[in-house]
């Protein structure tokens, strides 16, 4: 496969789509490079979000060949501080909700280092893993969660049910909204679920994406921005229904959906219904919706570009917070490449590399107290309380951040 346009809806296959948000276009958003590419120019992608007519899925229709996307370069994977305890926590949870009586096979796809699993397998499930990321199955494998490297398909389902047999429970976090082809998923997890098991789905939320300003959360990567009502009718395609949905506050807001097949052990929660008359109340699926949330967008950028034109001709210089796949959107979006002299990040891995396109360099945390920006444009302003409580002593020192998102706000 290569890169191409789709020009029908993921979930429902219409051909009634429209653009609702035009962002700009940028190269891969976590394509950060060694010195030794810098040479290499990245190629840019078109970044618009479409909205079916016909169902109210939200969706980037231009698809990057994943291939590009997972292999071509250097993958940093962030600690993700607290990912420990949110699964520990999501395995009691999913466990206490369903109930399944011990040893019953519990495979997780897109499993990762297989963190989520052997919580469950603590809990005296069976418990299977599927990632493509070939070191990363067989490391995992070797520490007691096995972990088969392969890309999930429905072929390959027929496979494992016959060597593990059915799965009481399959669950999917956030790799969901990555996957070009749901169809396939779908009906691969159809073939191994029991007739009263549990997919359970866990994606970032349209609702909250657009409530909390998280558009920078919009990258090549995220195919698929869901919402309740699409999947409703999507999920009926397959005979399958949703049964439950949960709140969860990863990603700037996401949801947990439970789903079985048609006519399954397990009633249909109210909160389902609930979730439902939300997104009629707050217009989801109406254009106008997102010309307003296009224009909050554009308005933050002129609200940040006219302060930093103001505080250049003092002489003021900037550098950046936070060298993650959201800070390539936020900085295309911007217009911010040629405004920032660096970025700096906690974490070691990502220093000494080159943010992707504009290639502005990466570097230690540290060295905001040696070269003394004036102004720190907080790129991973979700986390600015924690950043700023850790480097209080920026502000001591006479300096400033400035947090673009979801207000503009100088501190
Ligand atoms: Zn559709």
């Amino acid at each position: 496969m290569s890169n191409y346009q789709r020009d029908t809806c993921r979930l429902c296959q219409s051909k009634n789509l429209e653009v609702v948000l035009s962002l700009e276009p940028t190269p891969l958003c976590d394509a950060y490079v060694l010195a030794e590419r810098l040479k290499e120019v990245q190629e840019t992608y078109p970044l618009d979000l479409y909205l079916c007519r016909d169902c109210g899925y939200v969706h980037l229709t231009y698809v990057v060949d994943p291939e590009n996307i997972y292999t071509d370069y250097l993958y940093v994977t962030t600690s993700s501080m607290g990912l420990a305890d949110h699964f520990q926590l999501y395995s009691k949870e999913v466990l206490r909700r369903l109930n399944p009586i011990s040893d019953s096979l519990i495979i997780d796809l897109g499993s990762n280092d297989g963190t989520l699993l052997s919580f469950f397998k603590k809990q005296g499930m069976r418990v299977l893993g599927i990632e493509p990321a070939r070191e990363i199955a067989t490391k995992t494998t070797n520490l007691g969660v096995e972990t088969l490297p392969e890309f999930f398909t429905s072929e390959m389902a027929d496979k494992i049910e016959e060597k593990y047999g059915f799965a009481k429970i399959i669950t999917i976090n956030n790799l969901f909204a990555n996957i070009d082809d749901l169809d396939d998923t779908v009906e691969g997890v159809c073939k191994l679920l029991s007739p009263d098991g549990v997919f359970v789905m866990e994606s970032s939320y349209l609702g909250d994406m657009i409530k909390n300003m998280v558009f920078d959360f919009i990258y090549h990567e995220h195919l698929s921005y869901f919402s309740v009502k699409p999947l409703l009718k999507f999920l009926d395609r397959f005979n399958m229904e949703l049964i439950d949905v949960q709140r969860v506050p990863t990603k700037g807001g996401s949801l947990r959906y439970y789903i079985q097949k048609n006519g399954g052990p397990r009633a249909v929660s109210a909160f389902v219904d609930e979730m439902v008359v939300y997104e009629n109340d707050h217009r989801l699926d109406l254009v106008e919706t997102y010309e307003t949330f296009s224009n909050e967008i554009n308005a933050r950028k002129s609200d940040l570009t006219n302060m930093i034109s103001k505080l250049q001709k003092e002489g003021k210089t900037f550098a950046g917070f936070g060298g993650s796949a959201t800070t390539t959107t936020l900085m295309y979006h911007f217009d911010l490449c040629d405004k920032i002299e660096y970025i700096v990040d906690d974490n070691p891995a990502k220093h000494n590399t080159y943010s992707p396109g504009c290639h502005i360099p990466v570097l230690s945390s540290e060295e905001i107290y040696e070269r003394k920006p004036g102004y720190v444009i907080m790129f991973a302003w979700r986390y600015f309380e924690p950043i700023t409580k850790k480097h209080q002593r920026f502000l001591d020192q006479g300096g400033h951040f400035i947090v673009p998102l979801p207000e503009l706000e100088v501190i």
